[in-house]
């Protein structure tokens, strides 16, 4: 009986239960013992002969993921929207099917925008640090000022999901304008009169530069020295994408030398960012551990839709969210 059932393999010990529970119903569930991404050794070792992956970004699935796994492997759930740890032609090649989490975490990755925006801008940590230490001697009237964004001009650097769900907030803090690059034309971009422009038209104009598009090979360090040296010098760069869409050596010189004004970023190079790295050392920059879409019950969510695409796969039925 139970040789009958689909074998799945999941990369941490700490995937949300309610997605896990779905697919203990159906499968024999094998886990990587820790709550801390599988060693890929042990990965490679683990999964042959399974049906199915449940991974994370922590996770690299290519060519030799999808060796060690078999020809009879159906599918790949990763539990994020973002994909650019997956080998896609190699996967597609193969037959081997995506599941991936778009839509359910939009909400919560659009309010950590906002949140590491206004972290950043107004000085949050710089402020709290100083409160806690003595720096507070009294109301000064040009103590821990920033840029805000009333009359302000906001730069979104990919306008999908994310991007649409960014704009919506920074409009209801009266903004001036809302310009964004993408390749296609979007028409939710009436919603809140967004402009379509330029790359280098949206870097010179913008006093906030936000990052919401995807790390493929045509974004990679689209960031670099000579995007930084276009924008304004009172700019705030927010990147809540992935770490490689930026140099994050020209950020640093950027930073260093007040080419722009701050930066807040979610996502790095590499991931964990080394403690000795000059980015936690730079008082303009705010570094986040990759929690865009870490609120209780996206996470959860996010679980349930990565074992329903999973468990759809297997069944050869429609999967909710299928990367295509
Ligand atoms: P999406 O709906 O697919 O939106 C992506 C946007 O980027 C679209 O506007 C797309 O428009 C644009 N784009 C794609 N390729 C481009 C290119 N070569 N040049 C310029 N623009 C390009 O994706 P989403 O759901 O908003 O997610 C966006 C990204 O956010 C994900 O890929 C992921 O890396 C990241 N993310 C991070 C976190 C976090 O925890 N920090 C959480 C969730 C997502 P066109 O196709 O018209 O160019």
């Amino acid at each position: 009986m139970s040789s009958a059932r689909f074998q799945v393999y999941v990369t941490r010990s700490d995937m949300p239960e309610c997605g896990i529970d779905l697919l203990k119903k159906e499968c024999n569930v094998k886990t990587w013992k820790d709550a801390s991404p599988v060693p890929r050794e042990e990965f490679l070792k683990s999964i042959a002969g399974v049906d199915a992956i449940y991974c994370s970004l922590s996770d690299k699935i290519d060519e030799e993921v999808l060796d060690a796994a078999g020809p009879q492997l159906k599918v790949i759930g990763t539990i994020s929207v973002g994909y650019d740890h997956i080998d896609l032609k190699e996967c597609r090649k193969r037959g081997v099917k995506i599941g991936y989490t778009p839509n359910v975490l939009t909400d919560a990755t659009a309010e950590l925008t906002m949140a590491l925006l206004l972290t950043t801008s107004r000085r949050l940590p710089e402020a709290q640090q100083d409160a806690k230490t003595g720096g507070w001697v009294s109301w000064a009237p040009k103590y821990m000022t920033g840029p805000g964004l009333n009359g302000a001009t906001v730069g979104m650097v990919g306008y999908g999901r994310i991007g649409q769900a960014v704009a919506r907030r920074v409009k209801s803090f009266n903004t001036a304008k809302i310009l964004y690059f993408s390749r296609s034309e979007r028409i939710e971009a009436l919603e809140v009169g967004a402009i379509k422009v330029s790359f280098d038209e949206l870097l010179k104009e913008s006093d906030f530069v936000i990052v919401c598009a995807p790390l493929v090979p045509e974004t990679k360090e689209l960031f670099n020295k000579s995007a930084f040296e276009k924008m304004k010098r009172s700019a705030v760069f927010v990147n809540t994408s992935r770490g490689g869409l930026l140099d994050q050596d020209a950020l640093i010189y950027a930073l260093e030398n007040n080419i722009i004004w701050g930066a807040g970023l979610d996502v790095t190079t590499p991931e964990p960012l080394p403690l000795d790295s000059p980015l936690f050392k730079l008082k303009n920059c705010v570094v986040l551990p990759h929690i865009g879409s870490a609120t209780i019950g996206t996470r959860n969510t996010m679980s349930e839709l990565t074992a329903a695409n999973i468990l759809a796969a297997l069944h050869n039925a429609e999967m909710p969210a299928e990367l295509k």
